[in-house]
């Protein structure tokens, strides 16, 4: 029988959080957790809950996927909230998310997203310019409306990361750097084999290694499809500018918010150079430009703004839906894998691999969410 009761492989915002509630209810956890391309590191803090433009342009296949997931978005802000209270904070702020429109043809899009968001139970409307105008004045005059999700926020990724690792050190959970190559599974008992021929056992693994999950799962039933998606951030230094939404646009990528430090973050999916999963991907001039670009026409005040830092993550897309369950061919191994926007899902996800581990019922419903689904 392993040390450990459970064996949470990837360390991002899914793995730790797993962690931190399987910790929290006295079970013994290693994390362990290859130490490249987390896009927990590298992401822009958006709580993202509308349909996000990008995604439905990018991969349409999948949309109704997001769609029909929309009101796992609002649990999972609310269990961000959580957490913040516990253990933040992370600079959470929760005013609402604005999607512009620069023009007729896009405030139509918005009209009839809102309808189908505002039947899944999300909070929205659709505002004019006048009443844009009281909310965010600092807009560029050619914004004719948005739509107002009244659900999203933002927080700051890295305040985060940092405090929630401080807690799972604190309850006990051990961080081991090593990437895991295999599962075995022997009765009783899950081995990981790591790079260097280590096993790491344990009761139950969770697998919450984002990109690197359906590699690794390979040969364990139905194909995982993850697939890498490298991509584009930028900070830049403090605005007098006061920026309380998240912003996005009804057609082009991009989202905008800004820290509590005054700094404006600027990303939503510009591209960036895939060098492979083993290695970060590299930021490309073009993106960069059109990102920052795009922000300041949306936002004028900004354009005198110093970029300070750019960066480029490893985001991962499986369907657009979580996947979250046991392996039918393996039960004490956990897929965790949040769909878009993953890490506002994540911890929603995170938790949920921690009930199923405990023999718990998970905080949502997650008959739609298994790993079986891939059959078909
Ligand atoms: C630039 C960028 C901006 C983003 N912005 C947002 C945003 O604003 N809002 C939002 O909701 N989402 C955003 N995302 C998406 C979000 O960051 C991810 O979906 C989320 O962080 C995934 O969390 P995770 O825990 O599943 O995986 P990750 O954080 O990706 O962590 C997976 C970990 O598993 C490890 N791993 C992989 N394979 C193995 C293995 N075989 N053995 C051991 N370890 C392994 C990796 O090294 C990594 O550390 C963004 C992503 C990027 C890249």
């Amino acid at each position: 029988m392993g040390r450990y009761d459970v064996l949470v492989i990837g360390g991002g915002i899914v793995g730790l959080t797993a962690a931190i509630a399987s910790a929290g209810q006295n079970a013994r956890v290693l994390i362990v957790d290859a130490g490249i391309n987390a896009g927990s590191n590298a992401n822009a803090g958006s709580l993202h809950v509308q349909l996000q433009s990008r995604f439905i342009r990018l991969y349409p296949d999948q949309a109704p996927n997001v769609e029909a997931s929309l009101p796992l978005y609002l649990q999972a802000v609310r269990e961000w909230e959580r957490l913040d209270a516990l253990f933040g904070s992370f600079d959470l702020v929760r005013k609402g998310g604005l999607m512009l429109a620069e023009g007729e043809d896009q405030l139509r899009f918005l009209e009839m997203k809102a309808r189908r968001e505002e039947a899944r139970g999300l909070s929205v409307e659709i505002l004019d310019r006048r009443q844009l105008d009281a909310l965010a004045p600092w807009l560029g005059p050619q914004i004719m409306g948005a739509e107002l999700c009244r659900d999203e926020g933002k927080l700051n990724p890295l305040a985060a990361n940092v405090r929630l690792r401080a807690e799972a050190r604190r309850l006990g959970v051990e961080f081991l750097s090593d990437q895991v190559v295999s599962l075995h599974v022997d009765g009783a008992v899950v081995r990981a084999k790591g790079q260097g021929g280590q096993v790491h056992a344990a009761k139950q693994a969770v697998v919450a290694a984002a990109w690197g999950s359906g590699p690794l799962l390979k040969g364990w039933g139905p194909p995982v499809p993850s697939r890498a998606e490298p991509l584009h951030m930028n900070i830049t230094e403090p605005g007098e500018v006061r920026i309380n939404h998240l912003i996005q646009h009804a057609e082009r990528s991009i989202t905008l918010k800004q820290f509590g430090t005054g700094q404006i973050v600027i990303g939503g999916g510009w591209a960036a150079h895939d060098r492979g999963n083993a290695s970060v991907p590299s930021v490309l001039a073009a993106s960069m430009l059109g990102n920052v670009a795009l922000a300041a026409r949306l936002v004028p005040s900004i354009s005198r703004l110093r970029v300070l830092r750019t960066w480029a993550g490893m985001n991962t897309t499986v369907d657009g839906k979580t996947v979250i369950g046991r392996l039918p061919a393996a039960p004490n191994i956990i897929v965790a894998v949040p769909g878009d926007a993953g890490y506002t899902l994540g911890p929603l996800v995170g938790r949920a691999a921690a009930e199923i581990a405990a023999g718990q019922p998970p905080s949502f419903e997650i008959a739609n969410y298994g790993p079986s689904r891939f059959a078909a």
